[in-house]
């Protein structure tokens, strides 16, 4: 779930380790530790909190020679978040350490049987059993002892494993938590996430699921748990640290936010032809016939991408005229879905390591589905297991509160439908209206941006509420429910999203005038519908903050609050109406003193069930 760094080579190890995990703070932790090969054994530290507190009670060990360690940031699943769970977790006679990501599942039956076997077991986490488990497995070979054990384990990890009786080794395995390793020039890394190791190296390899890898400084073998060895294939990652950082502005997600523009042109870029009114998406892997023939589509994903795929719902049912079901991946792996070979199933997960989405997958797969990925890091699992799919390029995306992939992800659903449609009953003329429509799209998205002021001025005003509401119609109700999670997410404020005509079969009841309720109210068929809706509201005194089109003259007059988007084709609404609700969301957040990065409880990269 949380960040894994290891460093094997000639340097000190200690500075490349702390900096490696604070590039991964974005994903956020709650304790952090780490373990240093020293001459005399292993030197192991840890601390609840943030890694500043790690430093600080490092104390004079700061200056350890030691070139060789692992580092971790955790994210409690197992035992509460203190100093004695914090990772790494070692064997009794503190000779192997080791940190892990994920969950080992079966580890109550494996403590049962180590504690029998005389093991003393000191922490409340799964991690632990799996340091007694490999210290039980060990005749003298720690990569024959990480797989004996691993054979005994059911579960999710990443795990990086260092023992004082091998100085220069790091064993790194994997299991649906992503593992990297990085090559340097006498050294080597291991991390759960590039940005890691990103100012020392940009050659890596990544793991894949049930391989095992043994890191010295100047080799790494990688071989799957049946003993089978792999050539690995080493890639160059083009993301500099610089688009990692925050370029000026006050948080990541402000940044993204800001990025729209740019990565919607990367999402698009070179998949759009005019002539004919399509959209090109050659990753999908499927023939123009097979394109044609899908009978039922799936959606799965989790969060801000589950609410894309209800947009990506409205757009394939519209334009294409193809069956759409829009599921929870978390709950769609236990009901026994009904899928066949004739099923499309796209799964979308901005990590590409959503655990659930990642399981949906498979068990899509598993029942003859074509799987296909809509996900923004390349190489992830998702990309690698499904058998094509869409890379929405949105670059890496550090807030936890997820913006910009969530509007490329839209930009892909978009192209795909036009896809789709266009193969069926939609003419050129109108899959050219799309298309040019899509390429405007950034420079309208920038002309909201230029617009930021008014929209924390409203967010001065609205920003001690203690409740909103969210309302949108058609394409735009997972609109509603997108800007309310944001809401929620980074600012702490209970918010709901509604589809407007529902409001007045319950939620109506909360309305006062303490409650404002964000209307996207735009100039298309349902507009009438919404500002009566609309005047439903304010008739209870509700404070209502309309989203609506450029030159609507009426609007004004009915609410309290207007932010105007630029028109646009009625179905590309979404990725310009959702542009204002995340502004004001940070922008509240930010006035409520918020981690908005950072926010409580949350992590970037759900990879745990
Ligand atoms: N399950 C482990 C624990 O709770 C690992 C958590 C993590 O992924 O950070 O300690």
């Amino acid at each position: 779930m949380c960040g894994i760094v290891g460093y094997v080579g000639s340097r000190k190890a200690l500075p490349i380790l702390i900096n490696g995990l604070k590039r991964l703070e974005y994903r956020g932790y709650d304790s952090a530790g780490l373990a240093l090969l020293q001459d005399d054994g292993l030197l192991i530290s840890k601390s609840v909190g943030k890694i500043k507190h790690l430093e600080d009670a490092l104390g004079d060990r700061s200056n350890s020679q030691a070139s060789h360690g692992i580092a971790h940031t955790r994210w409690a699943t197992h035992g509460e978040p203190n100093y004695v769970n914090a990772h790494p977790h070692t064997d009794n006679n503190c000779e192997i350490a080791l940190v892990h990501n994920g969950i080992i599942e079966n580890y109550r039956t494996l403590r049962e049987y180590l504690v029998r076997q005389g093991y003393i077991i000191k922490t409340d986490t799964d991690t632990e059993i799996l340091a007694h488990l490999i210290h039980f497995s060990y005749q003298g070979d720690l990569v024959e002892a990480v797989r004996g054990a691993l054979t005994q384990v059911e579960g999710a990890y990443g795990i990086a494993v260092v023992s004082s009786l091998h100085p220069d080794l790091i064993v790194a395995a994997r299991k649906g938590s992503p593992l990297v390793i990085g090559q340097g020039v006498d050294e080597n890394f291991v991390a759960s996430d590039v940005s890691a190791m990103l100012e020392h190296t940009n050659r890596v390899v990544y793991l894949d699921d049930d391989e095992i890898a043994a890191v010295t400084p100047n080799t790494f073998e990688i071989t799957h748990i049946d003993r089978t060895r792999r050539d690995p294939q080493v890639e160059e990652i083009s993301w500099t640290l610089d688009m990692i950082e925050k370029e000026g502005f006050d948080h990541f997600m402000l940044k993204e936010i800001h990025e729209q523009p740019t990565t919607i042109r990367n999402a698009i870029r070179g998949r759009l032809n005019f002539e004919e009114g399509i959209a090109r998406l050659n990753g999908l892997n499927l023939q123009y016939d097979e394109l044609r023939t899908i009978s039922r589509i799936i959606i799965t994903a989790c969060g801000t991408s589950w609410h894309s795929a209800l947009i990506g719902k409205y757009l394939i049912e519209e334009i294409a005229r193809v069956p759409v079901e829009v599921e929870y991946a978390s709950e769609f792996r236990y009901r026994s879905p009904i899928v066949d070979s004739q099923t499309v199933l796209f799964a979308i997960s901005q990590s590409g390591e959503t655990a659930d989405t990642l399981a949906a997958m498979r068990e899509a797969k598993k029942h003859g589905a074509t799987v296909l990925g809509i996900v923004n890091a390349v190489g992830s699992t998702i990309a690698r297991e499904s058998h094509g799919g869409v890379y929405i390029h949105a670059g890496p995306e550090i807030g936890v509160a997820s913006t910009k992939a969530f509007t490329s992800q839209v930009m892909v659903l978009t192209l795909i439908a036009n896809l789709l449609g266009r193969m069926r009953n939609w003419s050129v003329a109108q899959g050219r209206e799309m298309i040019e429509a899509v390429e405007a799209i950034p420079a309208q998205i920038e002309s909201i941006l230029a617009n930021e002021d008014a929209i924390k001025a409203i967010a001065d005003a609205y920003h001690q509420a203690t409740n909103f509401l969210y309302l949108g119609r058609g394409i735009n109700f997972p609109v509603a429910l997108e800007g309310a999670l944001k809401l929620k997410e980074i600012s702490y404020i209970h918010a709901e999203g509604y589809p407007a005509a529902e409001m007045k079969h319950g939620p109506i009841a909360l309305i006062d005038e303490n409650m404002p309720v964000v209307v996207i109210a735009l100039k298309d068929p349902v507009y009438d519908k919404v500002m009566s809706n609309i005047a439903e509201v304010r008739a209870r005194n509700g404070r209502v903050i309309a989203i609506a089109t450029e030159g609507d003259t009426e609007i004004a007059d009915r609410v309290n609050e207007v932010i105007y988007i630029p028109h646009t084709h009625r179905l590309l609404t979404p990725c310009l109406a959702v542009i204002p609700l995340q502004l004001l969301s940070y922008h509240i957040a930010v006035m409520r003193d918020c981690s908005v990065d950072q926010p409580r409880n949350l992590a970037k990269s759900v990879t745990v069930e």
